[in-house]
Protein backbone atom coordinates (compact mmCIF):
# COMPACT_ATOMS: atom_id res chain seq x y z
CA UNK A 1 0.00 0.00 0.00
CA UNK A 2 1.74 3.21 -1.06
CA UNK A 3 1.79 5.45 2.17
CA UNK A 4 3.04 9.28 0.07
CA UNK A 5 1.21 9.56 -3.04
CA UNK A 6 1.28 12.72 -5.45
CA UNK A 7 -2.02 13.53 -7.25
CA UNK A 8 -0.62 15.35 -10.14
CA UNK A 9 -4.13 16.51 -12.38
CA UNK A 10 -4.21 17.61 -15.58
CA UNK A 11 -5.92 17.17 -18.78
CA UNK A 12 -2.99 15.59 -20.74
CA UNK A 13 -3.51 16.73 -24.34
CA UNK A 14 -1.29 15.49 -24.88
CA UNK A 15 0.95 14.29 -22.22
CA UNK A 16 4.53 15.70 -22.83
CA UNK A 17 8.26 15.68 -20.91
CA UNK A 18 7.19 18.20 -18.90
CA UNK A 19 4.75 16.86 -17.07
CA UNK A 20 7.14 13.71 -16.43
CA UNK A 21 10.45 15.76 -15.43
CA UNK A 22 8.01 17.19 -12.90
CA UNK A 23 6.33 14.16 -11.61
CA UNK A 24 9.55 12.33 -11.65
CA UNK A 25 12.06 14.70 -9.37
CA UNK A 26 8.42 15.90 -7.05
CA UNK A 27 8.50 12.47 -6.30
CA UNK A 28 12.23 12.09 -5.79
CA UNK A 29 12.29 15.16 -3.52
CA UNK A 30 9.26 14.30 -1.44
CA UNK A 31 10.38 10.48 -1.36
CA UNK A 32 6.07 10.19 -2.17
CA UNK A 33 5.69 6.29 -3.38
CA UNK A 34 3.75 7.08 -6.61
CA UNK A 35 3.02 10.16 -8.68
CA UNK A 36 -0.62 9.77 -9.67
CA UNK A 37 -1.01 11.74 -13.51
CA UNK A 38 -4.60 12.13 -12.71
CA UNK A 39 -6.40 12.11 -16.32
CA UNK A 40 -9.32 14.88 -16.10
CA UNK A 41 -12.21 13.58 -17.51
CA UNK A 42 -14.29 16.81 -18.27
CA UNK A 43 -11.83 19.56 -17.44
CA UNK A 44 -14.39 22.24 -16.38
CA UNK A 45 -12.30 24.91 -16.68
CA UNK A 46 -11.41 24.57 -19.92
CA UNK A 47 -14.44 23.23 -21.88
CA UNK A 48 -15.83 26.04 -23.37
CA UNK A 49 -12.43 27.37 -24.93
CA UNK A 50 -11.36 24.59 -26.75
CA UNK A 51 -12.11 21.41 -28.52
CA UNK A 52 -10.60 18.60 -25.76
CA UNK A 53 -9.13 15.28 -27.11
CA UNK A 54 -12.02 12.36 -25.45
CA UNK A 55 -10.96 11.35 -21.51
CA UNK A 56 -10.20 7.51 -22.67
CA UNK A 57 -8.12 8.75 -25.80
CA UNK A 58 -5.97 11.19 -22.96
CA UNK A 59 -5.91 7.97 -20.67
CA UNK A 60 -3.92 5.80 -23.31
CA UNK A 61 -1.42 8.92 -23.97
CA UNK A 62 -0.83 9.03 -20.09
CA UNK A 63 -0.49 5.25 -19.77
CA UNK A 64 1.95 5.32 -22.85
CA UNK A 65 3.74 7.91 -20.79
CA UNK A 66 3.97 6.26 -17.55
CA UNK A 67 4.95 3.21 -18.30
CA UNK A 68 8.19 1.37 -17.07
CA UNK A 69 8.71 5.12 -15.29
CA UNK A 70 9.23 3.42 -11.60
CA UNK A 71 6.56 5.57 -9.41
CA UNK A 72 5.00 7.12 -11.87
CA UNK A 73 0.95 6.11 -12.39
CA UNK A 74 -1.76 7.06 -14.78
CA UNK A 75 -5.35 7.34 -12.88
CA UNK A 76 -8.62 7.47 -14.28
CA UNK A 77 -10.20 7.91 -10.86
CA UNK A 78 -11.89 11.44 -12.42
CA UNK A 79 -12.91 9.29 -15.55
CA UNK A 80 -14.74 6.57 -13.80
CA UNK A 81 -16.49 9.24 -11.32
CA UNK A 82 -18.03 10.52 -14.54
CA UNK A 83 -19.10 14.37 -14.88
CA UNK A 84 -16.59 17.05 -14.24
CA UNK A 85 -13.82 16.71 -12.46
CA UNK A 86 -12.85 18.30 -8.89
CA UNK A 87 -9.62 17.48 -7.15
CA UNK A 88 -11.62 17.87 -4.14
CA UNK A 89 -13.77 14.36 -4.87
CA UNK A 90 -10.75 12.97 -6.04
CA UNK A 91 -8.54 13.11 -3.42
CA UNK A 92 -11.45 11.94 -0.79
CA UNK A 93 -11.81 8.79 -3.15
CA UNK A 94 -8.02 8.25 -3.11
CA UNK A 95 -8.50 8.97 0.71
CA UNK A 96 -10.82 6.05 0.66
CA UNK A 97 -8.86 3.81 -1.61
CA UNK A 98 -5.65 3.99 0.49
CA UNK A 99 -6.66 4.91 4.30
CA UNK A 100 -4.12 6.24 5.89
CA UNK A 101 -1.92 7.65 3.09
CA UNK A 102 -0.24 10.81 3.02
CA UNK A 103 -1.91 12.96 0.01
CA UNK A 104 0.47 15.69 -1.75
CA UNK A 105 -1.34 18.34 -4.88
CA UNK A 106 1.27 18.67 -6.95
CA UNK A 107 0.37 21.75 -9.65
CA UNK A 108 2.65 23.96 -11.94
CA UNK A 109 2.43 27.48 -10.83
CA UNK A 110 0.36 28.51 -13.61
CA UNK A 111 -2.47 26.27 -12.08
CA UNK A 112 -1.51 26.94 -8.89
CA UNK A 113 -2.21 30.71 -9.44
CA UNK A 114 -5.82 29.47 -10.03
CA UNK A 115 -6.46 27.68 -7.13
CA UNK A 116 -8.92 29.84 -5.35
CA UNK A 117 -11.00 28.98 -8.53
CA UNK A 118 -11.22 25.62 -7.69
CA UNK A 119 -14.18 24.13 -6.58
CA UNK A 120 -14.15 23.64 -2.56
CA UNK A 121 -9.88 24.47 -2.99
CA UNK A 122 -10.51 25.03 0.89
CA UNK A 123 -11.09 20.96 1.18
CA UNK A 124 -8.38 20.48 -1.16
CA UNK A 125 -5.97 22.45 1.02
CA UNK A 126 -7.07 20.47 3.88
CA UNK A 127 -6.64 17.15 2.61
CA UNK A 128 -3.74 17.46 1.15
CA UNK A 129 -0.16 19.38 1.24
CA UNK A 130 -0.26 21.80 -2.04
CA UNK A 131 3.56 21.09 -3.94
CA UNK A 132 4.28 23.77 -6.55
CA UNK A 133 6.60 23.59 -9.70
CA UNK A 134 7.95 26.88 -11.21
CA UNK A 135 6.95 26.93 -14.88
CA UNK A 136 8.44 28.88 -17.43
CA UNK A 137 6.65 31.91 -18.64
CA UNK A 138 3.86 31.69 -16.82
CA UNK A 139 4.80 33.38 -13.04
CA UNK A 140 1.55 33.23 -11.05
CA UNK A 141 1.26 34.75 -6.98
CA UNK A 142 0.34 31.65 -4.71
CA UNK A 143 -2.72 32.25 -3.07
CA UNK A 144 -1.31 33.58 0.35
CA UNK A 145 -3.73 31.88 2.90
CA UNK A 146 -2.26 28.96 2.44
CA UNK A 147 0.97 26.93 2.91
CA UNK A 148 2.87 25.61 -0.38
CA UNK A 149 5.80 23.61 -0.88
CA UNK A 150 8.13 24.24 -3.67
CA UNK A 151 9.86 21.92 -5.60
CA UNK A 152 12.76 22.56 -7.59
CA UNK A 153 12.18 20.85 -10.90
CA UNK A 154 14.05 20.92 -14.29
CA UNK A 155 12.12 24.09 -16.03
CA UNK A 156 11.38 23.01 -19.25
CA UNK A 157 8.92 25.19 -21.49
CA UNK A 158 6.94 23.08 -23.26
CA UNK A 159 3.10 23.06 -23.60
CA UNK A 160 0.65 20.38 -24.44
CA UNK A 161 -1.07 24.01 -26.33
CA UNK A 162 2.38 23.80 -28.59
CA UNK A 163 2.31 20.80 -28.88
CA UNK A 164 -1.10 20.70 -30.31
CA UNK A 165 0.26 23.26 -32.69
CA UNK A 166 3.32 21.71 -33.53
CA UNK A 167 0.95 18.69 -34.54
CA UNK A 168 -0.46 21.05 -37.04
CA UNK A 169 1.99 22.90 -38.42
CA UNK A 170 4.68 20.11 -39.01
CA UNK A 171 7.49 21.68 -36.80
CA UNK A 172 9.55 19.08 -34.97
CA UNK A 173 8.28 16.96 -32.01
CA UNK A 174 10.97 15.57 -30.84
CA UNK A 175 12.12 15.18 -27.78
CA UNK A 176 9.30 17.38 -26.30
CA UNK A 177 6.74 14.00 -26.62
CA UNK A 178 8.10 10.76 -25.88
CA UNK A 179 8.01 7.95 -28.49
CA UNK A 180 5.74 5.41 -26.86
CA UNK A 181 3.16 8.31 -26.61
CA UNK A 182 3.49 8.75 -30.20
CA UNK A 183 2.81 5.49 -30.88
CA UNK A 184 -0.46 6.11 -29.43
CA UNK A 185 -1.06 8.97 -31.03
CA UNK A 186 -0.20 7.13 -34.31
CA UNK A 187 -2.44 4.40 -33.76
CA UNK A 188 -5.37 6.19 -32.68
CA UNK A 189 -5.01 8.83 -35.29
CA UNK A 190 -5.00 11.63 -32.51
CA UNK A 191 -4.12 15.73 -33.54
CA UNK A 192 -4.64 15.16 -36.93
CA UNK A 193 -3.27 11.78 -37.48
CA UNK A 194 0.06 12.38 -40.01
CA UNK A 195 2.83 11.66 -37.82
P1 LIG B 1 -2.39 23.10 -22.03
O1 LIG B 1 -1.39 23.89 -22.79
O2 LIG B 1 -3.39 22.36 -22.89
O3 LIG B 1 -3.04 23.84 -20.89
P2 LIG B 1 -0.41 21.99 -20.27
O4 LIG B 1 0.90 21.76 -20.93
O5 LIG B 1 -0.58 23.22 -19.44
O6 LIG B 1 -1.57 21.89 -21.37
P3 LIG B 1 -1.99 20.55 -18.42
O7 LIG B 1 -2.57 19.19 -18.64
O8 LIG B 1 -2.88 21.74 -18.53
O9 LIG B 1 -0.75 20.71 -19.42
O10 LIG B 1 -1.21 20.62 -17.03
C1 LIG B 1 -1.32 19.70 -16.01
C2 LIG B 1 -0.40 20.13 -14.87
O11 LIG B 1 0.96 20.08 -15.33
C3 LIG B 1 -0.61 21.57 -14.40
O12 LIG B 1 -0.44 21.60 -12.99
C4 LIG B 1 0.50 22.34 -15.09
O13 LIG B 1 0.89 23.50 -14.39
C5 LIG B 1 1.61 21.31 -15.09
N1 LIG B 1 2.56 21.49 -16.19
C6 LIG B 1 2.31 21.46 -17.49
N2 LIG B 1 3.42 21.65 -18.22
C7 LIG B 1 4.43 21.85 -17.34
C8 LIG B 1 5.84 22.13 -17.47
N3 LIG B 1 6.40 22.28 -18.66
N4 LIG B 1 6.56 22.27 -16.34
C9 LIG B 1 5.95 22.14 -15.13
N5 LIG B 1 4.64 21.87 -14.93
C10 LIG B 1 3.88 21.73 -16.02
MG1 LIG C 1 -2.42 23.94 -18.81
Amino acid sequence: MPQRIGLFGGTFDPPHVGHLVTAVNVRHALQLDVVVLMVANVPWQKERSREITPAEDRFALVQAAVAHVAGLEAGRTEIDHGGPSYTADTLSLLAEQYPGAELFTIVGDDAAGGFTTWDRYDEVAARSTLVVVDRPGQKAELPRQFPWQHVEVPHLDVSSTDLRERFNDGRPLDFLITEPVLEVVRQRGLYGGGR
